[in-house]
């Protein structure tokens, strides 16, 4: 599988290969304000199947353990990392089609806004998925 995908404005492009995974909707509030959105939807790919191929990303830390990245233009936020893994996770909605990578499941529902209302039928984790 071959995903491409970029930022609002175009200023950054990326691919993505091999089987999207773990792609799940995450509530939890630095999600919810690192996007301006009630929830983001990601998945995961290995970092190694990850690429920019256009433009720099701004980076910036946003925990101590995680680094997410995003477009120094328009603001798309378009991955992030755990320093420990060798995943990056991308989000659906930089996607050329978001189709591409529906979701398995609702993370960090703890964290889930009380006027926000998914009635899709998946799985919810109250925390990162166990
Ligand atoms: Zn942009
Ligand atoms: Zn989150």
């Amino acid at each position: 599988m071959n995903l491409t995908g970029g930022c609002l404005c175009g200023a950054i492009r990326y691919e993505a290969h091999g089987a999207p995974h773990q792609r799940t909707v995450c509530h939890c509030s630095i999600c919810r304000r690192s996007a301006g959105a009630p929830m983001v939807a990601w998945f995961s790919v290995k970092l190694a199947d990850f690429a920019f191929t256009a433009g720099q990303p701004a980076s910036y830390r946003s925990s101590a353990k995680a680094q997410r990245t995003c477009c120094p233009v328009c603001g798309t936020q378009l991955t992030f990392r755990l320093d420990a893994e060798q995943e990056i996770d991308v989000t659906v909605c930089s996607l050329d089609d978001p189709e591409a990578a529906p979701p398995q499941d609702h993370t960090f529902v703890s964290s889930q806004l009380s006027w926000v209302h998914v009635d899709d039928g998946l799985p919810r984790h109250a925390q990162a998925r166990p």
